[in-house]
């Protein structure tokens, strides 16, 4: 519904006062603070054309400033009584970080944005809840998304071990720290690693991790060996191997994890329902298309495999509903790639390319959920 309609208010019911409104900087962005003087309830949504946010606020009489003068990419907000309700005009696309009543206050964190994120915001209410007097409901805004890197192996499973002897469990972990440091440093997404230490977690363990803290995107980071292969290349899921080499490396990554100490039956019905389920077409589509934004960012500097995109049953991307992709990063099998992977302005690199990748992703994924409303 895109129409504001006039709130309505009950004859006799107690208006809240806004007693308070005001804008200022936070860390990296802007922040919205409204306090009102009893309960009363508010609701967050944007407009494309004129490019604002709106807090309305049906049950309250404004005794805030009449006008905020602008700060950051909020050109200025003014009340407009009839309807009640703040307009906050914007300069340009923001991101809305979080939305929430904090100690009776209502917060608003904006961020730097993009046209097509701020689009999706404009699909229907971004948050709501009750502010004021005592009350203390809150409705968390459509926060960031969460990306899980999942660096390969690790404990009692090194990986592969390559020729000079480098261990792959070391490299997956470097580059995966990387990863996470580069992607929370840019601020458009929430990064959860399914291990930040030397330990063994299963895949299942790893594809759980994913679905429990809900991830938008799964990306597992490897370094394997194939006799005669070097560069980097990017796997989704499939039930047959799209070629040998993709099969060897599903094999062998499946095998280490039951030598690992845990085999696929012994695990909870949950889990094995996740592992066995179909995987859904849309997931697929996604993961499909995360798998052309890694090779198009890899191959800006990075040596490639040819056929870079290649297809297998890896159990670690079985989750049925998070698109998920396995970037090996390189072959430790290959010397010139083993040297290069210890290199940490390489695995930079890497981690540049791969930022991109997610980046892409998020927008494309962020546009597609607006245009399907
Ligand atoms: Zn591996």
């Amino acid at each position: 519904m895109g129409l504001a309609l006039p709130a309505l208010i009950l004859p006799g019911e107690a208006l809240a006062a806004v007693t308070g409104a005001r804008l200022e900087r936070n860390a990296d962005g802007t922040r919205l603070i409204l306090e009102a003087d009893s309960a009363t309830s508010w609701r967050l949504s944007a407009t494309q054309r004129p490019m604002r946010l709106i807090v309305s606020l049906p049950g309250v009489t404004w005794r805030g400033p009449a006008r905020l003068p602008g700060l950051g990419p909020a050109r200025g907000a003014r009340w407009d009584a009839p309807n009640r309700r703040l307009l906050i005009d914007l300069s340009g696309p923001v991101s809305v970080r979080n939305a929430a009543t904090v100690d009776g206050r209502l917060v608003v964190e904006l961020g730097p944005g993009t046209a097509p994120g701020f689009a999706r915001l404009t699909q229907g209410r971004i948050a709501q809840g009750q502010m004021g007097g005592t009350a203390t409901a809150r409705t968390p805004a459509r926060s960031l998304p969460v990306i899980v890197i999942d660096p390969g192996h690790g404990g009692k499973d090194p990986g592969t071990i390559g020729v000079g002897g480098t261990h792959e469990k070391r490299i997956t972990l470097a580059a995966a720290l990387e990863l996470k440091k580069q992607l929370e440093a840019a601020g458009r997404c929430r990064v959860v690693l399914t291990r930040s230490r030397d330990v063994f977690i299963p895949l299942d363990g790893r594809v759980d991790i994913a679905r429990r803290r809900e991830a938008t995107l799964f990306m597992s980071l490897h370094a394997d060996s194939a006799p005669g292969a070097r560069g980097a290349s990017v796997y989704t899921l499939a039930d047959r191997a799209s070629d040998a080499l993709s099969a060897r490396l599903a094999q062998s990554q499946n095998r280490a994890d039951a030598a690992g100490g845990l085999r696929i039956p012994d695990v909870s019905p949950e889990v094995q329902r996740i592992l066995y389920s179909l995987v859904r077409q849309e997931t697929k589509v996604g993961s499909a298309r995360m798998a052309r934004f890694v090779v198009s960012n890899l191959g800006q500097s990075v040596t490639l495999l040819p056929n870079t995109h290649r297809q297998a049953s890896f159990a670690v991307l079985k989750a049925p509903d998070v698109p998920s992709v396995l970037v090996e990063m390189g072959f430790l099998s290959d010397r010139r790639d083993e040297a290069a992977l210890n290199r940490a302005p390489y695995r930079a690199q890497v981690a540049r390319a791969l930022t991109g990748a997610v980046h892409g992703w998020l927008e494309q994924h962020h546009a597609g959920v607006a245009n399907s409303g």
